[in-house]
């Protein structure tokens, strides 16, 4: 499989913003400007409280609906947390896995995530896996080490015939929610990388692989991103909530 073969997947992550009118607000303006987005794959991962009614108003459309976390337990005293099934139930699509706000502000572990990825899986969600460094291990020289580590650790319990099917999202922190973006040539050189440490288990998977990149995706940077050899798509953060930038992101993946 080469680069023309893995459809594009552009990714709008909401994190706490939207109530479920603002949802529905949203959904609305989107739908029909991606109604015709063809070769590219669509979802936004609104806070656990609009999932069912973004799931209403998104059925028969292109955009699918992911969660922004679960937990990788089945059941049980896990006080605030959401399991697979309980995303399954409502119809929910794939979810978002250790995005750096979780690690940072929440305490996610890469063993708690070598947990998560292969339930989703399991479970038929479709994992994005989300790694990156932050500004200081760049500057020291350790972004590969970084990412070795997040990449090997976190997609241990995934089958070799699995790994295809994990989207896993390069965002380097310091691009996040900074305006600072990262240069084609620094996106590319890491998102080759995290494929090359797939392809470290299966040449075949990591082919399958989709990579996106994340971190102050615009409009504006879409295009020169999306072009790049190794780069499946986008995570877009703030980006991704206003409809008119998010569908212009989609329309650059095509
Ligand atoms: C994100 O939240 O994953 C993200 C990439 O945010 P932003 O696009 O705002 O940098």
């Amino acid at each position: 499989m080469s680069p023309g073969t893995r459809t594009p997947l552009i990714a709008g992550n909401w994190k706490m913003y939207k109530t479920v009118a603002e949802a529905e607000e949203f959904i609305q303006a989107l739908l029909p400007r991606v109604s015709t987005a063809d070769g590219v794959d669509v979802a936004i991962c609104p806070p656990y409280l609009c999932l069912p009614a973004m799931l209403d108003s998104t059925r028969g459309s292109r955009v699918e609906v992911y969660a922004q976390n679960m937990h990788y337990a089945e059941a049980g005293a896990f006080t605030g947390e959401v399991s697979a099934q309980m995303l399954l139930e409502v119809g929910v699509h794939g979810v978002l896995l250790g995005h750096s706000e979780r690690r940072e502000y929440f305490g996610e572990s890469d063993r708690a995530l070598q947990l998560k990825v292969p339930v989703a899986l399991d479970a038929g969600l479709r994992p994005i896996l989300c790694v990156g460094e932050t500004e200081e291990e760049r500057e020291r020289g350790d972004t590969e080490r970084k990412l070795r580590h997040q990449v090997q650790e976190d997609l241990a319990k995934v089958p070799v015939d699995r790994l295809g099917d994990v989207v896993i999202a390069y965002e380097p922190i310091w691009a996040i929610g900074t305006g600072q973006v990262a240069t084609p040539d620094q996106a590319q050189e890491a998102i080759a990388f995290v494929r090359a440490l797939v392809a470290d288990r299966s040449r075949e998977e990591a082919e399958r692989t989709r990579v996106l990149y994340g971190g102050s995706v615009k409009p504006e940077n879409a295009s020169e991103l999306m072009a790049l050899p190794d780069v499946d798509g986008a995570l877009v953060g703030g980006a991704s909530l206003d409809a008119e930038s998010f569908a212009a992101i989609v329309a650059a993946a095509r």
